[in-house]
């Protein structure tokens, strides 16, 4: 196994992760198979209880994984399906070392950050760089890791001292270290200073770790490939890179001279990290579709009627908003903020024939809607909003304990059932008979109401195995107006669109039916 080791100094936000998936992309387009690691030095097992607002969107992974949001990066730029465990965390390491300790394992010896800890993590990248990720059987070429944080960070020294060490174990052509780093312009001169990369270089080695490249923003091409594969002893191997897909993708993306205004109705508005996947499913979307996104943030809250009060120009601006975009997505969430605004916001978008995407908790609140408005029951609601409601329409569904927090998610990859050949959906995913999309949530529309809502005119066209589980839903007397109770976001790639985000910016700009009719007459 060849290691790319990706770290950063100086300050953080600097790109790690996106050099990072770039140096993957590259080295594929050498035709070399490539995996990644990512390294979070935090002492959360994993990233499933640290909030969107702090941290940015918990990425779902097939296995179940909650994970840092640079796995779908990886996802996404490598065309890969990763496994937890390609997220390592000080908490995984320690909670692994400390289960041994406890059945005995080391034997009566003293356990230590070196060596027990630094060994634990040599072992899990070792293990982990060789789990085949890209469909193909056999370990890949090249194992790309991101270390987390920056170099210095009294967080991240055990990981660095592992790195050390394996870069000894491996040798020298099988590892290249790339340091991501800071060169401040300063004055109005604009000169470049490159003495904060410096110390940060010495910092590196003096923990014994020397970086092959240096990477720092620039616009030049200087042929990076070139440096990491000569490090690596791979350039007899690999060919010239072939990246006429993502230029030829790039060049589309800024040539595209048409929008569409989607208006995203969320919690999380402040931040674009928090929805990560689905601002990029949308992209890949509209990108297939020859649009430009334009993403309208609306705060929930700011639709709500108690802010016509509190902040009328807010609330004005948020309907105003509303109201001028073609379509409405509302994203998943957990908690009640915001909630009354999102069920206006379906309301609005099922009653104008606006095409209407809910995601997870967006599919509830479209649930909670239709039951209020339209089947009358004022009080409708999940149980996590209202545990007393009279007509509990969303209700407490979970797959393993009801009492431990960390263990009642259904979460990864589920298979959907479509009951109809003919909804728009099954259309949409080409006609198969199910789909295995990712889940994360604990609550689910109530099954002792579907025949309520069915009758009514809502229909439940994707069901689990079971028949208990709702997991899409339509509204056939509108264009498009869909539900559903998984995340089809996290599956999106570039050049591959989810086809529900595809179906709505395909409503939205009025050429589904046409889209759809292409599609059955090919098929
Ligand atoms: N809070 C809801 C639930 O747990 C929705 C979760 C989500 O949108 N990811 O079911």
């Amino acid at each position: 196994m060849k290691y790319v080791l990706v770290t950063g100094g100086v300050v953080s936000g600097l790109g790690k992760g996106v050099t990072a998936s770039s140096i993957g992309v590259v080295l594929k387009a050498c035709g070399l198979r490539v995996t990644s690691i990512k390294i979070d030095p935090y002492l959360n097992t994993d990233a499933g209880t640290m909030s969107p607002f702090e941290h940015g969107e918990v990425f779902v992974l097939d296995d179940g994984g909650e994970v840092d949001l640079d796995l779908g990066n990886y996802e996404r730029f490598l065309d890969v399906t990763l496994t937890r465990d390609n997220n390592i965390t000080t908490g995984k390491i320690y909670q692994s070392v400390l289960e041994k300790e406890r059945r005995g394992d080391y034997l009566g010896k003293t356990v230590q950050v070196v060596p027990h800890i630094t060994d634990a993590i040599k072992t899990w990248i070792e293990s982990v760089s060789v789990i085949p990720v890209d469909g193909k059987e056999g370990p890949a070429d090249v194992c790309v890791i991101e270390l987390g944080g920056t170099v210095g960070d009294i967080e991240s020294m055990p990981f660095i001292e592992a790195l050390r060490q394996l870069s000894f174990s491996v040798g020298q052509e099988n590892f290249c270290l790339i340091h991501v780093s800071l060169i401040p312009v300063l004055g109005v001169v604009g000169e470049q200073k490159t003495k904060p990369t410096q110390h940060s270089v010495r910092e590196l080695r003096a923990l014994g770790l020397t970086p092959h490249l240096l990477a720092c923003r620039s616009a030049e091409n200087q042929n990076a490939h070139h440096s990491i594969l000569q490090q690596l002893n791979l350039l007899s191997i690999a060919r010239p890179p072939d990246l006429r897909d993502w230029t030829k993708m790039a060049e589309t993306y800024d040539n595209l001279t048409n929008s569409v205004r989607i208006a995203m109705v969320g919690k999380y508005v402040g931040l674009a990290d928090s929805y990560l996947s689905v601002v990029k499913a949308l992209l890949h979307a509209c990108v297939a579709c020859s649009l430009k996104p334009s993403i309208d943030w609306i705060a929930a809250s700011d639709l709500e009627d108690d802010s016509a009060k509190l902040i009328p120009e807010a609330h004005a601006a948020a309907w105003g908003t509303l109201k001028n975009a073609a379509c409405v997505l509302v994203p998943g969430g957990f908690g009640d903020r915001g909630v009354r605004g999102m069920i206006l916001a379906a309301k609005y978008a099922r009653e104008n024939n606006v095409p209407y995407l809910g995601i997870c908790l967006g599919m509830q609140i479209s649930v909670i809607e239709f039951a209020r408005s339209v089947l009358g029951l004022e009080r409708a609601d999940s149980t996590e909003f209202d545990a007393q409601t009279p007509n509990p329409v969303v209700i407490f569904m979970p797959e393993g304990s009801r009492t431990h927090m960390g263990s009642t998610m259904r979460l990864g990859s589920r298979r959907t059932l479509f009951q109809a050949p003919d909804c728009t959906t099954s259309k949409l995913y080409h006609n198969s008979e199910y789909v295995d999309e990712r889940h994360r949530h604990r609550y689910e529309v109530n099954p002792d109401v579907i025949g309520v809502l069915e009758e009514a005119g809502l229909k439940f066209v994707g069901k689990d195995d079971s028949g208990r589980r709702m997991e899409i839903l339509e509204l056939p007397s509108h264009p498009f107006y869909v539900g559903v109770q998984f995340h089809p976001e996290f599956k999106s790639r570039p050049g591959r669109p989810s086809p529900l985000f595809l179906g709505l910016i395909l409503a939205a700009t009025g050429q589904l039916e046409t889209y759809l009719d292409q599609n059955q007459n090919s098929s």
